[in-house]
C-alpha cells in the first residue's frame, strides 16, 4: 500500500501522507474491544451510536470485534462543512432512530478535536437517562481542547494535523482510504 496519495478538489491539490497504518488501526481497535466487553460484561444489549458521518467505518470494524449484544444507531451533529476548521455551534442534524432511557450506550466519535461535537451530544444523550454512557474516539488531537471533555477510551493520541482516510474526509473525499493520512495542500512546506 503506497504511503501517500494525491487528492485535488475545489480547494486545490494536496499530498496525503500516511500516520497511522490499517495494520495499526486494527490491532487497536481489538485491544479497545476487549476494554469495552469488560465494561459491559453484563449488558443485556449496548447501543453503539455512530457520529456520522465520520465514525462509519471506525463503528463497523468495532461492532465486528465486540462479544456482546450490540444495537447500533446514528446521529448526526453539524461538522466543519467543506472547510478545515472546527465551528463552535453544534447543530443536530440527524437524531438517533431509537429510545436509550435505561439502556446501556456507546458513543462512537472518530476524531476529538476542540472538543465541542462530543461535549455537546453527551450532553444531550445524557439527558435522555441511559443506564450508562461511556464514548470511544479513534483520534484526540489534545492540544487543540477549547472544552474539557475526553472519550473513556481512544485510539491514537495524534498532533494538531488536519487527517483524513478511514472515514474521515477532506470536502467528501478519501473517506475510503484505508489507513489513516494527513493532509498537505501543495505549496505549504
Ligand atoms: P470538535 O467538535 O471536537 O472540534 O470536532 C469534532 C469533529 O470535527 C470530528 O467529528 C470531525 O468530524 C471533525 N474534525 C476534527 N478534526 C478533523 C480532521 O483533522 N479532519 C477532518 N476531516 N475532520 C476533522
Amino acid at each position: 500500500m503506497a504511503d501517500r496519495s494525491e487528492g485535488g478538489n475545489m480547494t486545490g491539490s494536496y499530498v496525503i501522507e500516511q500516520m497511522i497504518s490499517a495494520k495499526a488501526i486494527a490491532a487497536r481497535i481489538e485491544a479497545l474491544a476487549r476494554d469495552i466487553e469488560s465494561r459491559f460484561a453484563d449488558t443485556d444489549k449496548l447501543v453503539v451510536v455512530g457520529l456520522l458521518r465520520g465514525s462509519f467505518v471506525f463503528i463497523a470494524d468495532l461492532v465486528r470485534e465486540l462479544d456482546l449484544p450490540v444495537e447500533v444507531d446514528f446521529l448526526e451533529a453539524s461538522s466543519y462543512g467543506n472547510a478545515m476548521e472546527s465551528s463552535r455551534e453544534v447543530r443536530i442534524l440527524k437524531d438517533l432512530r431509537g429510545e436509550i432511557a435505561g439502556r446501556d450506550v456507546l458513543v462512537v466519535e472518530d476524531i476529538v478535536d476542540t472538543g465541542h461535537t462530543l461535549h455537546h451530544v453527551t450532553g444531550l444523550l445524557r439527558s435522555r437517562a441511559p443506564a450508562r454512557l461511556e464514548t470511544i474516539a479513534l483520534l484526540d488531537k489534545p492540544t487543540r481542547r477549547e472544552v474539557e471533555v475526553r472519550a473513556t477510551w481512544t485510539g491514537f493520541e495524534i498532533p494538531d494535523a488536519f487527517v483524513v482516510g478511514y472515514g474521515i474526509d477532506y470536502a467528501q473525499r478519501n473517506r475510503n482510504l484505508p489507513y489513516i493520512g494527513s493532509v498537505r495542500l501543495e505549496g505549504d512546506t
